[in-house]
């Protein structure tokens, strides 16, 4: 059963109450605010970046410890002496019946609406309301919510693929699930509302009366979320909220949103009902947006709005930021389905032309820059598949899964982004930036996923983060202290008063230390596999594996002042995520029995394993990727047939 789509989420401890139960004790001072305090940083800095790293600890302890960040799979990758390789497969979703049907009508509503050209509203800006009342009737708004409020409690496995789906009719559409679902109101209610707030917003989320967004960035608060501004006090049986919100997906009238605010200087969620019409103390912001055109993003500003005490949502332990964390994982994987399904579209989309458009007498689909082109995108967009998969499965199995879900969602956007410009408009040329073409038309879509939810690089090196907390605690943090109570600044071995306080926390390193030069990289039996693949997953293990002295080394050499090294975790970050890629990717393609699919993966994953060899492409490569390409072309790719295509703008004749 999902654990993150129902109710009772296994997943959460819980107490006796149904509540999340209180985490045990998370109040000490952060391993972040210890290493930014002793590394010199300002006492402001410390505590601001230390705030998010208690926000990140508080979420951790919302879960039993074998699904809490150290105990998951990408942790245990680098740091396990034996790479768990069963963990890195998920098996494929079951979908319930009562799921399929919901996810079936509503394809159907979308399609029928998509056939008849009635998807957009009157001013060709938004989606049309009755498409989104339609969809409501048939479940769609209230997949994620469980069904003894009126959804269908979907497992989240069967909820992102299935976001691919709707992607390849509608992406906005697919988009507005996400959002809602994901990390709108609903997440915030199921997992931290009291009994009386799920009664009370669940069955209108459920039912799409009414549809919902998150709002946490303000003008002067996105990646620093430390610095919001807006406030709600206490007044009588209300709060009075003054402040301002920007760049808010879904936002309207007559929504309800998930509002971070402070109260009492820290952040806290409110679910808020908006007015069904602008006041005094509610304006929205409009302004243009390139991106997400036919939702609807906004800006808003309370001035004294009134909301009541009841809709606080209270977390036994941490704050609204605990709340915010939480449901960005179930989005991150949301929008690599996104993607997988976006860039299937674009596939589709070059075929048509690749086929009508002759340069020197041969039509350039057939030409090899064109094909890998092809091979390429297939390959990208098959890792997309094996990261959704994976990533879903391990929420519904009760994962924190931050680690892994960032690699969904940095892979999904970048990957996007890549086949926008690299391949899709380059494979259309001047035709890319007519009006009317899917690429120019699209291009800020293709690319502002890269922002939304984390803007990638930060988030890389939240992914370093995490990755390196416990192994710091453990070994990094006792040397830090042993120096600042010594008063060492810059310890010297050859000083024997500096070797005699550090005798300690030395050892324990150095016991570490020489166990790991003593073991090589291991990992458990891998699957029957084909030989290409299982060669991938070989070298990914092996690389992850070795990974960790590469990882322990960084800390070593560059210690407190690691924080302000940004470029290198980011790099060392990025290529950790692509082995993990490598790995999640050839196991998954090894389950499927389409040769295509396979290919593709081969491709991408000789693309990974070029990027952490810095090997120039083999013929070998170039002639697997070209093969692909060639299928493709032939139309062999068949998670894409039927797809839409785009009609040739400025045709003309043909010799
Ligand atoms: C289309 C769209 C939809 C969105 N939807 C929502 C929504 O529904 N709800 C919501 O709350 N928000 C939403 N957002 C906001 C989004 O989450 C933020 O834009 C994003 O988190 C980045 O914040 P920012 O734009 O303020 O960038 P800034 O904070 O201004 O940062 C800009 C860049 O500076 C760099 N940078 C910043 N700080 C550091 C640092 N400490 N070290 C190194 N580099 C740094 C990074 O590259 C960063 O991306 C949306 C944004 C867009 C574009």
């Amino acid at each position: 059963m999902n654990s993150r789509a129902v109710e009772s989420e296994p997943a959460v401890k819980k107490g006796s109450n149904g509540h999340a139960a209180a985490p045990a004790e998370v109040e000490k001072e952060s391993f972040a605010e210890m290493a930014l305090k002793l590394g010199g940083k300002s006492a402001e800095e410390a505590r601001r970046m230390g705030a998010m790293d208690k926000a990140d600890d508080q979420v951790e302890a919302l879960f039993a410890p074998q699904y809490q960040t150290i105990n998951s799979p990408a942790h245990r990758a680098v740091w396990d002496q034996e790479t768990p390789i069963n963990e890195f497969v998920s098996a494929s979703a079951q979908t319930p019946p009562h799921v399929q049907k919901v996810m079936d009508d509503s394809l159907a509503v979308v399609r029928k609406h998509f056939e008849a050209g009635t998807i957009l509203n009157e001013t060709k800006k938004g989606i049309a309301k009755n498409v989104l009342d339609e969809l409501g009737s048939v479940g769609y708004w209230g997949l994620l919510v469980g069904r003894e409020y009126g959804g269908s409690g979907a497992p989240f496995s069967s909820f992102a693929p299935f976001l691919t789906k709707m992607a390849m009719l509608d992406g906005t559409i697919a988009g507005m699930a996400s959002v809602h679902g994901c990390i709108g109101a609903v997440d915030p209610v199921r997992s931290f509302g009291n009994p009386e707030q799920k009664k009370k917003y669940l069955p209108l989320l459920a039912s799409g009366q009414r549809l919902s967004a998150f709002a946490l960035t303000e003008p002067n608060a996105g990646s620093d979320l430390t610095a919001l501004r807006t406030t709600a006090v206490r007044d009588g049986d209300d709060y009075l909220i003054n402040g301002e919100k920007l760049f808010i997906t879904n936002v309207m009238c007559g929504r309800t949103i998930g509002l971070v605010c402070l109260v009492d200087k820290k952040p806290a969620v409110f679910i808020v009902d908006l007015p069904d019409q602008e006041s005094e103390h509610f304006r929205l912001k409009p302004y243009g947006l390139y991106a997400l055109r036919y939702a609807s993003n906004q800006g808003f500003v309370f001035k004294d709005f009134r909301v009541p005490a009841s809709s606080l949502l209270k977390p036994v332990k941490g704050d609204g930021l605990t709340i915010a964390y939480h449901g960005l994982n179930l989005g991150r994987v949301a929008l690599c389905a996104n993607a997988a399904g976006t860039m299937r579209l674009m596939l589709a989309n070059m075929l048509p032309w690749a086929r009508y458009r002759k340069t020197y007498g041969q039509a350039i689909v057939s030409r090899e820059l064109v094909e890998r082109r092809l091979g390429r995108l297939a390959g990208l967009i098959v890792a997309c598949d094996a990261l959704v998969e994976w990533c879903s499965g391990l929420i519904d199995k009760g994962y924190r899964s931050e680690m892994e879900c960032v690699i969904a969602k940095i892979f999904g956007s970048e990957s996007q982004k890549e086949a926008a410009i690299e391949l899709l408009m380059k494979t259309h040329g001047g035709r890319s930036f007519l009006h009317g073409h899917v690429f120019g038309d699209n291009v800020h879509e293709y690319l502002a996923p890269c922002i939304y939810e984390g803007e990638g690089e930060m988030l890389g090196m939240a992914f370093f983060k995490s990755l390196v907390k416990h192994h710091g605690t453990k070994y990094f943090e006792p040397i830090g202290k042993t120096l600042a109570a010594a008063g060492i600044k810059k310890p010297n071995m050859a000083n024997p008063a500096h070797a005699w306080a550090l005798k300690g926390p030395l050892m324990s390193y150095g016991k570490w230390y020489v166990g790991q030069k003593l073991s090589r990289p291991s990992w458990s039996a891998l699957p029957p596999m084909p030989e290409t693949l299982r060669k991938h997953a070989e070298f990914a293990a092996h690389w992850l594996g070795r990974s960790r002295m590469e990882v322990s080394g960084t800390m070593s050499s560059h210690q407190l002042g690691l924080a302000d090294r940004q470029c290198r975790m980011s790099e060392l970050s990025q290529r950790i995520q692509d082995a993990i890629t490598i790995l999640c990717t050839s196991l998954y393609a090894a389950r499927s029995q389409d040769e295509i699919v396979r290919a593709a993966a081969d491709c991408v994953c000789q693309d990974l394993t070029r990027k952490l060899t810095r090997e120039p492409a083999s013929d070998r490569y170039y002639r697997t990727v070209t093969k692909l390409g060639r299928a493709i072309a032939n139309g062999e790719f068949k998670s894409i047939a039927g797809l839409p295509e785009q009609e040739i703008l400025m045709p003309y004749k043909n010799d």
